[in-house]
């Protein structure tokens, strides 16, 4: 991809015509062209010695379907959400840079052409194997290809799904039947696919592959530029549309007191009434617009939603302090309407718990918005400090093509699984080294030469607190849950290995397990490995954790992932 190879946008240009929400797309493509270009060479160098296989993949961008409602594509201008889009785009330059045979479909028309579905055939049952190696998809096209053509997920195993999935989906969500019985029921779950098929837009939970997006990536030049012209009085708001700015005029009036408010809410003919009218409203901009504007700017201030998107991202790689809310109590699908449905029980801690958790200080600012004097003094700080742009590595076009060429290469849900290593108790009594004074146990080389991808090398088992999930156990040893290894602890003697003794051993169906119960000194295992789930706790339980290394900047690979 580069100024002159436009074959690929002319064949985007081909399929799904019409739709604002495709140009929007088609115009970030070409403008981050030339930042894709450079990321490939940097990484081809990088990769010369690994040998990589061309894929035959197909993208189906369900939501965008009109079969689908398709109520996305009309708000593109008019303030409707475009992470979303940002991400498709970004997945589709990803696929096409590092060389696979894409096709793409935005239609059920087109889905079935590539599906290889005669017409008005489009409820009889596939047959034969698929022309595909991969299949990317979201919630909408997985449902549309099981109506539409009986493409049973169950009766498919081999079915190579990835499924963009925003904010998530946890194992137990997932499992049809535990669902039901358990009351994780929601709108979206029960697919019984693999919890690491479902890909998001931020590292939201290890049970997950972190998918992503990219934010535009400064030079040095760019970097030095950026901090002579930041003007020090200047804030950005977060929010292109008008409900967003309902009963925040508290916070921005002290705001004001101190700095000149930019914002870009989407109005038709007159000044949204929500908008303070101390505000300079730009109106809904372009992208690079956008990113002109951020340029500028000394603040870029969060209003409590949309949650979770790419602007504090970009915001923060042009030098913004990006200020938001914290939430106490965390946001969820227990407590809040946007997300309940959602088949996560993941707690939020803050609009956007990536920037407050990953990037944090000086970079991002979280605190209680209802604390006057606590705001009032956070803004006289970001007025007194200067910050560097920054983006971590992960959502730069390099990053982001090297985590998708490793999923590629390196992720397999079709083929049976690995059998487990033979356990004997000679292979046994060496393999666990038991760190002194900590619980975290080395699996040793002797096992290593069982594949599995992040490799068993990387494997740290460890013993949650009580009430404590695998999520959080791993982090607090600056490590990260790594599901794919469930299966290598999921023993009696992981146990033993740990120091917990058990008086009884069993194997049960619930997410939680593998893990310890102290008040009976029962061991738990794990029964139907579609459970494996590093969310999840109870104060009943201390739970086994297969934790493991990550590269710095990049959560989703371990140190040998590559
Ligand atoms: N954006 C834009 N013009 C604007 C405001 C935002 O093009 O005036 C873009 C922005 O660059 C970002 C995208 O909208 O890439 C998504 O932004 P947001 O974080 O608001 O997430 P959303 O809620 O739309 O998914």
């Amino acid at each position: 991809v580069d100024g002159s190879d436009c074959s690929f946008l002319v064949y985007l240009s081909e399929v799904g015509t019409g739709k604002e929400s495709l140009s929007f797309m088609k115009r970030r493509m070409r403008r981050m062209a030339a930042q894709w270009a450079s990321a490939a060479r940097r990484l081809d160098d990088r990769l010369r010695s690994h040998w990589r296989e061309q894929n035959r993949i197909l993208v189906h961008v369900g939501f965008l379907t009109e079969e689908s409602g398709d109520v996305f594509s009309p708000k593109v201008l008019k303030g409707g959400p475009l992470g979303e889009m940002v991400q498709w785009a970004d997945i589709l330059t990803a696929l096409h840079v590092l060389g696979h045979n894409l096709k793409i479909s935005f239609s059920l028309k087109e889905l079935h052409g590539f599906l290889g579905v005669p017409p008005g055939r489009g409820s009889c049952p596939l047959t034969g194997p698929l022309p595909f190696d991969l299949i990317y998809t979201d919630y909408h096209g997985l449902q549309q290809m099981k109506q539409h053509m009986g493409l049973s997920l169950r009766k498919h195993k081999s079915v190579p799904h990835r499924v963009i999935d925003t904010f998530g989906t946890e194992p137990a969500y997932n499992h049809e039947e535990y669902a039901i019985l358990h009351g994780y029921r929601t709108n979206w779950g029960y697919w019984n696919l693999h919890g690491q098929q479902y890909m998001t837009m931020f590292p939201h939970t290890p049970d997950n592959s972190f998918m992503g997006f990219v934010a535009e990536e400064l030079n040095e030049t760019e970097k030095q530029n950026i901090q002579r012209n930041k003007v020090n009085n200047m804030a950005v708001v977060y929010g292109k549309e008008a409900s967003m700015w309902k009963g925040k005029e508290k916070f921005l009036a002290i705001l004001h007191r101190y700095m000149e408010i930019h914002g870009t809410v989407y109005y038709e003919t007159q000044r949204p009434p929500e908008v303070p009218a101390f505000v300079k409203n730009h109106g809904l901009l372009p992208q690079q617009e956008l990113q002109q504007l951020l340029r500028k700017a000394k603040l870029f201030i969060g209003l409590g939603f949309p949650y979770e998107g790419p602007a504090p991202l970009e915001a923060i790689a042009n030098g913004c302090i990006f200020l938001q809310p914290k939430f106490n109590p965390p946001h969820s699908s227990l407590n809040h309407d946007f997300f309940r449905g959602k088949p996560t029980s993941r707690k939020v801690s803050s609009q956007h718990p990536y920037a407050e958790q990953y990037i944090g200080r000086p970079h991002v600012i979280t605190i209680d918005f209802n604390n006057s004097e606590e705001f009032e003094a956070t803004i006289r700080e970001i007025m007194r400090i200067n910050v560097e742009p920054f983006l971590p590595y992960e959502y730069t076009c390099e990053g982001m093509l090297e985590r998708v060429h490793a999923y590629i290469q390196n992720q397999d849900f079709c083929s049976p699984e690995a059998p487990f290593p033979p356990v004997n108790s000679s292979w046994l009594s060496s393999p666990f080294v038991l760190l002194p004074n900590s619980s975290i146990l080395t699996w040793a080389s002797n096992a290593s030469s069982y594949t599995s991808w992040p490799p068993l090398s990387a494997l740290r088992l460890l013993a949650s607190l009580e009430g404590e999930s695998c999520v959080e156990a791993c982090q607090g040893a600056e490590l990260i849950c790594e599901p794919a290894l469930y299966r290598f602890i999921n023993i009696k003697e992981a146990f033993s290995a740990l120091e917990l003794q058990c008086d009884g051993v069993e194997s049960q169906v619930n997410h939680l397990l593998p893990a310890f119960s102290a008040e009976h000194a029962e061991c738990g295992l794990q029964q139907d490995p579609l459970l494996f789930s590093c969310a999840g706790s109870s104060a009943k339980y201390q739970r086994l954790c297969p934790c493991r290394d990550y590269r710095v900047g990049q959560v989703a690979l371990c140190r040998d992932c590559l």
